[in-house]
């Protein structure tokens, strides 16, 4: 497999890294104390064609290559997670699944609208009841005429409030378990949608996530997306794809902190020398260096596999995931450590990374369900 990047690629990290550098950073920390969303940034990175980015063009995307993808999530996380999120979601579980299933009608207007970043998407499959056990949904949509009246709640979904459109998983027939899914398409618009107060988040504190509400919600036919029964499989699939997003954004949180810790342990003197010339904090950053290449490693590979026709990347997409949020967690931990004190003050950004990686192993599946996903098929192929 060639991890070189193309020259395409490498355009598209470089100036995603440039705007984050000088969009994204200078504002960073007031957003996160004050819990703003970042909506100018949002706004600025439509612009530059972030929002659906292996779209095809004819709707409204960049039809990049999931490799630029995992790149520009990579540069955004480096320097605000937030954001990284909100990007991420939009792109890798809205547009990805309404461009894989959606109908010509869907891809036209709905889609067309969210990748062009006219509006942004959100993903809601989790219940209160229902978050690793994803299969146990108890929203209900239930036939009606020509369309389908749906009924239920959902929680921690990021972008609710925000988003123009939500893809939300609901259950047509209980007694079919799985196959009883399916997926709809609502609109911030639609009668009968209404959005919870913001969660009160550790970290991640500019991206919006709150539980939305659909109260007799009607939809006709239209809004469906796929048949019938569809939802649960094109839910794990989009899944499959969209960790290697979060992998991504491991990744650079942990580049951060390394590059946070690097800077500190150069210039930090404690009994007469340098932070760095002390023999363990030095060997710390060569094992987040480690981490961190064999994080992104993982990471492009499962990239570059989900691109491949026909080739399933379920187990690799969980590796990528696992070891990059768990070695995120691990680097951030690392980092306060090296700056002592000041790591523990919020005048310092390490302070900031280390709360946003911890939500990294949690969601769109826990380091237990990918470790469940890895073993199920290692065990299969052995
Ligand atoms: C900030 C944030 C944003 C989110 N955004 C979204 C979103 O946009 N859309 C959406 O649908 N959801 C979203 N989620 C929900 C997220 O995907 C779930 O929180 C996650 O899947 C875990 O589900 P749970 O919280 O119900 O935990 P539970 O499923 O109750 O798990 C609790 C613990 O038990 C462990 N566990 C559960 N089952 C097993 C098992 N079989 N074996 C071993 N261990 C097990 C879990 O790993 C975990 O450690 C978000 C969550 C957060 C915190």
């Amino acid at each position: 497999m060639n991890f070189d990047l193309t020259e395409d690629q490498k355009r598209i990290r470089d100036v995603v890294a440039e705007f984050a550098a000088t969009e994204i950073a200078p504002g960073v920390a007031e957003r996160e104390r004050k819990e703003e969303f970042p909506r100018a940034v949002i706004d600025s990175l439509a612009g530059l064609g972030i929002l659906g980015m292996m779209v095809p063009e004819e709707y409204g995307g960049s039809a990049a290559d999931a490799l630029s993808y995992i790149l520009v999530i990579e540069e955004l996380a480096r320097v605000c997670a937030s954001v990284a999120v909100i990007v991420s979601v939009t792109n890798s579980v809205f547009c990805f699944p309404v461009w894989k299933y959606g109908s010509d009608e869907q891809k036209k207007t709905i889609l067309s609208e969210v990748a062009s970043g006219k509006s942004l998407g959100a993903y809601a499959l989790t219940e209160p009841q229902s978050g690793s056990d994803a299969a146990n949904q108890k929203t209900r949509a239930i036939r009606d005429g020509n369309g389908y009246v749906l009924n239920g709640s959902k929680a921690w979904i990021t972008n609710a409030g925000e988003a123009g459109w939500y893809l939300v998983m609901a259950m047509t027939d209980p007694a079919a378990g799985t196959r009883g899914i399916t997926g709809f398409l609502v609109s911030a618009a639609d009668e009968g949608l209404r959005i919870g107060p913001p969660e009160d988040k550790m970290g991640l504190r500019s991206s919006k996530t709150a539980s939305i509400y659909l109260e007799d919600l009607r939809l006709s036919e239209s809004r469906r997306l796929g048949a019938e029964g569809d939802g649960f499989r094109i839910a794990m699939t989009t899944l499959d794809h969209s960790r290697i997003g979060i992998a991504a954004q491991g990744v650079g949180i942990a580049r951060a902190c390394y590059d946070a810790s690097t800077e500190y342990a150069k210039t930090r003197e404690t009994f007469g020398r340098k932070l760095a010339e002390h023999e363990i904090i030095a060997f710390q950053i060569a094992d987040m260096k480690v981490q961190i290449d064999a994080a992104r490693l993982l990471t492009y590979r499962a990239a570059l596999l989900s691109e491949k026709p026909g080739v399933r990347f379920s187990k690799e997409a969980s590796m990528a995931k696992v070891f990059a949020t768990e070695a995120a967690n691990t680097i951030a931990a690392r980092a306060v450590q090296i700056f002592g004190g000041y790591g523990y003050s919020r005048e310092y950004p390490v302070e900031r990374f280390y709360r946003d990686a911890r939500v990294t192993t949690i969601y769109e599946g826990t380091s237990e369900i990918q470790r469940i996903v890895i073993s199920k098929n290692v065990l299969a192929e052995a």
